[in-house]
């Protein structure tokens, strides 16, 4: 259905749906395929394009969180790790195992790390990824040969999972419509009365149109902005969110090169910090910087850029400097404050789901990894809460495929065109952009650039160079006039500035 048929829908519907669904990134999108796998009418609203919030901007990791366990908090690890072997399992297409080192410098930290890692991955069970080893400095500086040997006295090995996040949502939402779900990106919704049924009014961006539609129950799926939308319910200033930033720094995959990811176990902030071969670059992150409000384009601050940079200073035989950095994006954390918590780092990556006010259910918290069970407790609440019986979640035994890819294939394959590069040197063809316009709901170039292929997150410069070959294909689908073309090109370039290292950039 395209998107002109669905607001048509929308227009003509009588009854009211049973789950709105507010937000489109993990959870929201979680949500909408659990509520319309149950059977119900699920409408999906997305103010921005979905991914745009921190659903993109990740680590890439379906992980059970090795630091959580470090901090005691064994039923969450327990929890990430049981949904990693089933998002292995349902979403082979995206999320892959992924081997780490922890290189270590003296034989007590190795001991520490082997016992530590043996524990993580007997908390996995029979869902082990396999077995977690001790390396001698030799095998260490093989496995990792970017690594600077001097004083190593081994390595422990173990493995998690990596998936690319936005492409992995965008076949969630896919997943959600082929059972039934409605979902719309840049649509933002304005105004929610509660009651039975609750009316909400969203605006339409690309008509500018607003709609009014009324909802059994609604779920608040707004990530870093659940507070802002709980208040256009409640009309209070709820403070139930603690913002938490984190930044990545790309650069060619030889600083680190091989199929094995470093894992620094404690940086001088006590954190951890991962360097991850990633679509063929190699991604390093991440800090966690307390900041005071959510936005939907967050710059990474100077000193986060220059912390991660000190940090691969102690570990790589050749660090890279300010100069290699390929891209930088910053991502806020949606963290549920508790009275007691004080500092972002040990606020609980749990997830909280409450009834916020009448017929609306709003969750809280929580990581990619555990997206699927956050949006099967947020649906239970949302079904008691709108008086619904009580159905089955199925999420567990639905497959999600890379249909986007599929797509893109059967596209090259016909036109020789559509089997080029948009940009040399990337994984990218014409074909997922003309797709992208056709099946994935893109509308602007930022959508294409930044999320249906990754460009923007792999290399900020080669995306700006992909911008033009990009709004000429986008172009001809959606019958953009020449200074519609160079409109959508300078947006997206003002955006794409925030990820070239030396871009407009808070220094504070
Ligand atoms: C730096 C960093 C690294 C991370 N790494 C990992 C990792 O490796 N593994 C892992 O498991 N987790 C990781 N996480 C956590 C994970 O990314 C988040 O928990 C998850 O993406 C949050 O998803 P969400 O859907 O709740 O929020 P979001 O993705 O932010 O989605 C919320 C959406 O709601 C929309 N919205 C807001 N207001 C409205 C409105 N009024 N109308 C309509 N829509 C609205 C927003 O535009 C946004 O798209 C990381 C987080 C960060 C910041």
């Amino acid at each position: 259905m395209n998107r002109e048929e669905i607001l048509e829908s929308i227009r003509t519907r009588s009854e009211p749906w049973d789950v709105v669904v507010i937000g489109g990134g993990a959870t929201g999108a979680g949500c909408a395929l659990d509520a319309a796998s149950r059977g119900l009418s699920v409408l999906l609203l997305e103010q921005a394009d979905f991914g745009k919030g921190t659903s993109s901007r990740s680590t890439k990791l379906i992980h059970g969180g090795v630091r959580y366990l470090e901090q005691g908090n064994v039923s969450l690890v327990r929890e990430a790790l049981a949904e990693r072997k089933l998002l292995l399992d349902i979403a082979a297409d995206f999320v892959s195992p992924q081997p780490f080192i922890v290189p270590c410098f003296k034989r007590s930290e190795k001991l520490y790390y082997a016992a530590g890692l043996k524990i993580y991955d007997a908390l996995s069970g029979k869902r082990s990824l396999g077995r977690t080893d001790t390396l001698t400095a030799k095998e260490t500086i093989e496995a990792l040969p970017g690594l600077d040997p001097e004083g190593l006295a081994g390595g422990v090995r173990y493995l998690d999972a990596q998936f690319d996040d936005a492409r992995f949502l965008f076949a969630i939402v896919s997943t959600a419509e082929e059972k039934g779900a409605f979902a719309l990106n840049y649509a933002k919704v304005e105004k929610i009365e509660p009651g039975t049924p609750v009316r909400l009014s969203f605006r339409d961006e690309p008509g500018s149109e607003l709609f009014e539609v009324d909802a059994r129950a609604v779920i608040n799926a707004a990530g870093i902005f659940a507070d802002q939308v709980e208040s256009l319910a409640t009309g209070e200033p709820p403070s139930r969110i603690a913002y938490s930033q984190g930044i990545h720094l790309v650069f060619d995959p030889e600083f680190l090169p091989g199929p094995n990811a470093l894992m620094i176990p404690k940086t001088s902030d006590g954190r951890v910090l991962f360097a991850i071969p990633w679509l063929g670059q190699l991604l390093i992150g991440t800090t966690d910087t307390p900041v005071d409000e959510p936005k939907l384009e967050p710059s990474a601050i100077e000193g986060e850029i220059d912390f991660v940079l000190g940090t691969c200073r102690g570990y790589f035989r050749r660090a890279p400097v300010r100069e290699d950095i390929r891209s930088v994006f910053a991502g806020i954390r949606p963290l549920v404050r508790r009275a007691r918590d004080r500092g972002t780092s040990r606020i609980s990556r749990e997830h909280l789901v409450d009834v916020t006010s009448e017929g609306m259910v709003s969750v809280r918290g929580g990581k990619w990894t555990t997206y699927r069970t956050m949006a099967k407790d947020a649906v239970d609440s949302a079904l008691e809460a709108a008086g619904l019986p009580a159905r089955t979640c199925l999420t567990e035994k639905i497959e999600i495929r890379d249909r986007a890819r599929e797509r893109a294939d059967t596209l090259a394959s016909g036109d020789p065109v559509l089997a080029e590069p948009v940009v040399p040197g990337f994984p990218y063809r014409k074909a997922e952009v003309v797709d992208a316009v056709r099946s994935g709901m893109a509308l602007k170039l930022e959508d294409v650039l930044a999320r249906r292929t990754r460009l923007l997150f792999l290399d900020a410069r080669k995306s700006i160079e992909a911008a033009g070959p990009a709004a000429e294909l986008m172009g001809d689908e959606l019958g953009w006039s020449d200074e519609r073309k160079e409109q959508e090109i300078n947006e997206f370039r003002s955006v794409a500035q925030n990820y070239v290292p030396d871009g407009r950039r808070d220094h504070s």
